[in-house]
Formats: C-alpha cells, sequence, structure tokens
C-alpha cells in the first residue's frame, strides 16, 4: 500500500532543560507515534521515526533517530525531509522552553521563582512551509471543541490531513487505547472508534494510502 514510500514520523514528548537536573515536558508515551510507524512499515514504506524521549523500542526495519529537545527534533527532521513522501508529525513537541538554561543546578533558597519561557519552533508548520513539501499530516490532541480546534490547526498550519484525539477519559496521552476524528480539506469528518492504538494505525494508514 505504501509500497517504498518514504514516510518521516515525530513521536512522543520533547523535553526542554531548565538546569542541568530538571526539564519541562508532558505526557506523551510516544505509544501512538510508535504504532503508527509500525503500520507504515508494514504497509512496505521506508520509515525514520525521530523520537523524543520514551520508552519504547521499534522494529530493525524502521531507522529511529533519538532526539530530546524541539530544536533537536526540527534539526533531525530538516535533515531527513529530502524526497520525503509523507510527514506525520504525532510528537507532543513542548510549545515553549525556557529561555536561558542555569549553568548549575537552581536552588530553593527564594520563596517564588520565575522562568521566562520562550516559543519553540512549529516543526508541522515548518514542513508544511516547504517549496517542495511531502504530504502533511498533522495530530490535534485536544481537551475540549475536538473538530473545530483540529479545523483550525488543519486551516492555519495548511495541512492536508490532521488527526485529533480527545485527550482525558482513560484516551490519549499514556494510554492503550485512543479514539480519532480524521479532517480532511474539503471532506466529511471521518470517525474511527475507540480500539487500540495498533489497530487505529493501522486503519490510519490504509486511509491514508488512498490518498
Ligand atoms: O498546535 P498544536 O501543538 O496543538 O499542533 C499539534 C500538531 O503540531 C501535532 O501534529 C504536533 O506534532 C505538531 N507540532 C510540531 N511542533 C510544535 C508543536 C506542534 O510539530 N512545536
Amino acid at each position: 500500500m505504501l509500497n517504498k514510500k518514504k514516510v518521516l514520523i515525530t513521536a512522543g514528548p520533547t523535553r526542554e532543560p531548565i538546569d542541568p537536573v530538571r526539564f519541562i515536558s508532558n505526557y506523551s508515551s510516544g505509544k501512538m507515534g510508535y504504532a503508527i510507524a509500525e503500520a507504515a512499515a508494514e504497509a512496505g514504506a521506508d520509515v525514520i521515526l525521530i523520537s523524543g524521549p520514551t520508552n519504547l523500542t521499534c522494529s530493525s526495519k524502521i531507522k529511529k533517530i533519538d532526539v530530546i529537545t524541539a530544536q533537536e527534533m526540527l534539526d533531525a527532521v530538516m535533515a531527513e525531509i529530502t524526497n520525503c513522501d509523507i510527514f506525520i508529525a504525532v510528537a507532543a513537541v513542548c510549545d515553549y522552553r525556557p529561555e536561558t538554561i542555569a549553568a548549575n543546578k537552581i536552588k530553593k533558597n527564594t520563596v517564588t521563582l520565575q522562568l521566562t519561557l520562550i516559543k519553540n519552533p512549529d516543526i508541522l508548520a515548518e514542513v508544511a512551509r516547504l517549496p517542495k513539501r511531502p504530504l502533511v499530516i498533522g495530530f490535534a490532541a485536544e481537551t475540549e471543541n475536538l473538530e473545530a480546534n483540529a479545523l483550525k490547526k488543519l486551516l492555519e498550519k495548511k495541512l492536508d490531513m490532521i488527526v485529533a484525539n480527545q485527550v482525558g477519559k482513560n484516551l490519549g496521552f499514556d494510554s492503550e487505547e485512543n479514539e480519532l476524528v480524521i479532517l480532511h480539506r474539503n471532506t466529511q469528518p471521518i470517525k474511527l472508534a475507540r480500539n487500540t492504538k495498533a489497530k487505529l494505525a493501522q486503519q490510519l494508514v490504509a486511509l491514508i494510502s488512498t490518498l
């Protein structure tokens, strides 16, 4: 189905260092991104998986590149994006990072501590802006107004497709199951009912291969 297509996937969280022993991150486990990477490889694609820190492993047919921060993830994506047919951004990239990283461990000798955060690059939007871009698919993890927020992202980031998932109610981040709504320009939303991330990944890959 995806025979010899070059598919680049980001997965997992990023970590943004505060000092040598602390970081900002989120609850992403990487399970959905890894499941999509496996399903795409199973469907015949040449898969490159760019992963933030997770506890997961992947099969040897997948080329995995480990990164930690959003900036490292962006650099790895840009180094691999040439000749890529499909880009799927599943990673829960930290939107902000500390503006400066303390050289030494911050001491608790004040009652309040102020951190200044600065916006990270939006990897998905940067890929979508490339002059010779692949098919660009994004994810939208939302706690409210799922479809409306996802549609906004589809249009603002100029994506070909967005996969929306509700976070919470034992779904989404760090859970075994998910349920997805897929929005595609000019077509009705497609709902994939609650299922394991592995099964949903197979359904999603089957759908992508029809595009
Ligand atoms: O805007 P929001 O972060 O909710 O968009 C989610 C989508 O954008 C996901 O596909 C995510 O992987 C991607 N993203 C990214 N780089 C960021 C933030 C989000 O690639 N800095």
